[in-house]
């Protein structure tokens, strides 16, 4: 095949684009990956910071098989996660440890024992989930539409049961940080879809012990070394369509523009700049009103380092009752390797006070740091925000690109134009595992449609 001339190219190395690209270079297509950052991964990537190996957006990874390690071990590409303790829950100033199994109702003791009232809520939140069952979320789920008529939010759902405030701030801290959106925005039907999904939440979650980025280059090098190309410091700058179909692209290289022929596209972008670059009059009303509809999930991303443990965990923390943090995690009690000698690394999320309207980002910034210091006392004295970005619903890396349960398809009206990534994820499945999922979806739907050139 010419220079410049591919069967694929991919746009953009976010673990759903670089998932893709991996595959179908394993299938036989020739695939350019171009990406703009100088580093693969997008959000499932590192950043170096004074010694610490930082995470941009996802690091909970599932450590016990699932879609991503089959994906990597299917292209040949290591694979290699530390998993972390079992989980636990700050609540009032306390931390509790969970069990591996049986969470649910260990948080419901858990909220006995600090004074709610467990006994009403017990059986309802049973019963709730079969109903929702019966209403055929689930199945309707697995199609890709939620059903319209039930857009009640999870905390509306919750009031019907209790009115305590202890059982909301549990609630709200476990389904939020699935989600990343706040429980009286997020619908309770696609909550429950999630639940009953194949992928059925992350029971066992680990971390990269060298970052993320060291998963991304493994994968990218299974791709060269199939002959396919990787191109970093790269973007593309111009989807060519021509007669209503991909004929190429244009990516900036070293400053200069290269024309590249492709016969597919797959964009890891998101829909919204990949109409862009493409030019939105490629496309009909309908489909432009969807694409500018995608609600986003906003999220604070925040990096706390410190001399000594913040905290004695060693899974993933859900923080109840804070201003805005819903979730920690202790990176360096599980991966030491992650921070300097003598160094700790603390990654904090937080759900800002809605996922609908911009942010009054110094004002998250402002309670966020302030929950930082109630949850962990010592900060003040052995702590430092080492990294806190505030980010809106437009901001490139936010949680996801659209809420779980309302994402768009991967296929677009342009026969040879497919998105991957966390706006296109299939229904129930959520973060890094969904766009990897959809990324072994749609390469089996492309091998049936376009066979590589010879
Ligand atoms: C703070 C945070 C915490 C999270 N925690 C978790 C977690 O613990 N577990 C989990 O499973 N998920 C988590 N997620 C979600 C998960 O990280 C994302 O859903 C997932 O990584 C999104 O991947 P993607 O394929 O959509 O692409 P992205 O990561 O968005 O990557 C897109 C890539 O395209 C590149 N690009 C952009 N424009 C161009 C262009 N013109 N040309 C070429 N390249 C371009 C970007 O540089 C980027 O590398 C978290 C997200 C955030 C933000």
């Amino acid at each position: 095949m010419a220079e410049n001339k591919y069967d694929v190219v991919v746009a953009g190395s976010g673990v759903g684009g670089i998932c893709t690209a991996a595959l179908l270079s394993r299938y036989g297509y020739k695939v350019l990956m171009a990406e703009k950052r100088d580093r693969l991964g997008g959000r499932y990537s590192t950043i170096e910071m004074e010694g610490f190996k930082v995470p941009t957006g996802g690091m909970a990874l599932p450590s016990r098989g699932g879609v991503i390690a089959e994906i990597f071990k299917e292209c040949g590409a290591d694979y290699n996660i530390r998993e972390m303790g079992a989980p636990s829950l700050w609540i009032d100033g306390g931390w509790h440890q969970l069990p591996e199994k049986g969470q649910l109702k260990a948080l419901l003791t858990i909220l006995d024992a600090i004074g709610a009232n467990k006994a009403k809520i017990v059986g309802e939140l049973a019963k709730g989930t079969a109903t929702e069952k019966i209403l055929g979320a689930f199945k309707k789920g697995k199609t890709g539409t939620v059903d319209p008529s039930n857009k009640m939010s999870i905390r509306d759902w919750l009031k019907q049961f209790t009115d305590d405030e202890k059982v909301f701030q549990v609630f709200h801290s476990v389904t939020s940080s699935f989600t990343a959106v706040n429980d009286f925005e997020y619908p309770v039907s696609s909550f429950f879809a999630y639940l009953s999904s194949a992928q059925g939440g992350l029971h066992h979650v680990g971390i990269a012990p060298n970052g993320n980025v060291e998963l991304c280059n493994s994968l990218a090098d299974t791709m060269t070394a199939r002959g396919s190309d990787v191109w970093t410091n790269s973007p593309v700058e111009k989807i060519l369509i021509d007669n209503g179909k991909v004929k190429g692209a244009v990516v900036s290289r070293e400053g200069k523009p290269v024309e590249v022929e492709c016969g597919l596209l797959v964009s890891d972008l998101g829909p919204r700049a990949t109409v862009e670059i493409a030019g939105r009059d490629k496309f009909d009303a309908d489909y432009l009103k969807q694409v500018d509809a995608l609600m986003t999930a906003p999220i604070v991303h925040t990096l706390v380092a410190s001399d000594k443990p913040l905290a004695d965990i060693t899974g993933m923390a859900m923080i109840a009752g804070a201003k805005r943090i819903v979730t920690g995690i202790a990176m360096t009690n599980t991966c030491p390797e992650l921070a300097p000698p003598g160094q700790h690394l603390m990654v904090c999320w937080s759900t800002p006070g809605s996922s609908l309207h911009h942010l009054d980002k110094e004002e998250e910034a402002r309670l966020t740091l302030e929950d930082v210091k109630t949850i962990f006392p010592d900060f003040d004295q052995h702590g430092r925000i080492l990294w806190m970005e505030v980010r809106d619903i437009d901001h490139e890396y936010v949680a996801y690109r659209s809420w779980m349960g309302y994402d768009m398809p991967p296929e677009t009206a342009i026969p040879n134009l497919f998105h991957v990534g966390d706006a296109v994820k299939p229904f129930g499945w959520e973060g890094t595992v969904a766009c990897a999922q959809g990324a072994k979806l749609i390469v089996n739907e492309l091998r049936k449609r376009f066979k590589p050139a010879a």
